[in-house]
């Protein structure tokens, strides 16, 4: 079999993996970056990025997402579309199957990220960066003094429904059962908290308004009398919880027991030659410029093991 032979390898195609390829092609590492089922990650899927130091007027986060692959790119950063299905991480240079390719590297740069879970509705999928978003911090600005929805049980949807509280005129927070998986300090802070609604037993069936183009309500059921009714929202807000990209690394790399990998401080991971960036170790700061800041330190480990190895 033929391999392709690789310096560096950077899995994903976020701000971090983007940022950890102008670092490594800089570097003249002449990084390859597989971009990843969702290339530009959780950017390309955003609106506008006002948090993004540097652009004080905004930016929409696909440009943003681009501008730095046009960056790395210019560096000779060498881009492959495609996700690793496969990945022998047991010797090195490491081996890694993406579609039907095997490729070698010396070092791996994890930045695969991770996905929001969605409820999976087609109105919700159709309407996501128009009303419907997974991140209260980079959209709930959006929403001053408007109707906003939450959904979820967790502490995350917790904290997004406080969060938005600073901007909507009244948050409503639906959740399927009536139990929440949130600590119990987040749970009496929402259910105290004047602008927030608490709505449980009580799922989406449906958003509006897929032929304007933006949300404007959503159709809600009781799980437990059954009746529907429709409710006018503005935002609404998925916050039931990320699943990090790791499956192909399972048994390899340390996972913690949601599938996040364990650092092992820096970027690095629990093998040596694999590096870490970005919300694929992250569950807390999960911001555009946190991973950025990742995707720099992983390309700075690779370049100081290959030159400590002597590549
Ligand atoms: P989580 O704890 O897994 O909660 C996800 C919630 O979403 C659950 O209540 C779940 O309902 C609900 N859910 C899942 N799939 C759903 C679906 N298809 N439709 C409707 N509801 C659905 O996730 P998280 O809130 O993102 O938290 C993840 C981890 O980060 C947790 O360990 C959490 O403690 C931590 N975290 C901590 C903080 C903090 O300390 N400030 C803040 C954020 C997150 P069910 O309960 O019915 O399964």
């Amino acid at each position: 079999m033929k391999f392709l032979m690789h310096n560096v390898v950077i899995l994903g195609s976020g701000c971090a993996g983007n940022t950890a390829a102008i670092y490594a092609a800089r570097a003249n590492l002449k990084p390859l970056v597989i971009t990843g089922h969702e290339p530009g990650g959780q950017l390309s899927i955003t609106s506008l990025v006002e948090n993004f130091p540097g652009f004080p007027e905004g930016l929409d986060g696909p440009v943003l997402v681009d501008r730095m692959k046009e960056q790395a790119q210019h560096f000779g950063a060498e881009y492959r579309d495609g996700s690793v299905l496969e990945a022998d991480l047991s010797q090195r240079p490491f081996r890694l199957r993406v579609e039907n390719d095997w490729i070698e590297t010396r070092v791996l740069i994890v930045a695969t990220g991770a996905s929001a879970r969605w409820l999976g509705l087609e109105s919700e999928q159709k309407l996501i960066g128009k009303g419907v978003s997974s991140c209260a911090t980079c959209d709930g600005f959006f929403f001053r003094d408007k109707q906003i929805m939450v959904v979820g049980g967790g502490d995350s949807a917790m904290e997004e429904s406080i969060f938005l509280t600073r901007f909507g005129r009244k948050v409503t927070l639906v959740h399927r059962r009536d139990q929440f998986r949130a600590s119990k300090i987040m749970i009496d802070r929402t259910m105290s908290h004047p602008k927030i609604e608490v709505l449980t037993n009580t799922v989406i069936d449906e958003v509006y308004d897929m032929s304007k183009g933006a949300v404007t309500g959503v159709k809600l059921r009781n799980t437990v009398t059954g009746e529907s009714a429709n409710r006018d929202v503005d935002g609404l807000f998925i916050a039931i919880g990320h699943v990090p990209n790791t499956k192909p690394f399972v048994g390899q790399l340390e996972l913690d027991p949601d599938g996040y990998i364990v650092s092992k401080g820096g970027a690095r991971t629990n093998i040596t030659g694999v590096f870490h960036a970005g919300d694929v170790q992250d569950r807390t700061y999960r911001q555009a410029i946190t991973a950025a800041g990742a995707g720099c330190m992983a390309a700075i480990e690779a370049e100081r093991l290959l030159e400590h190895e002597g590549h």
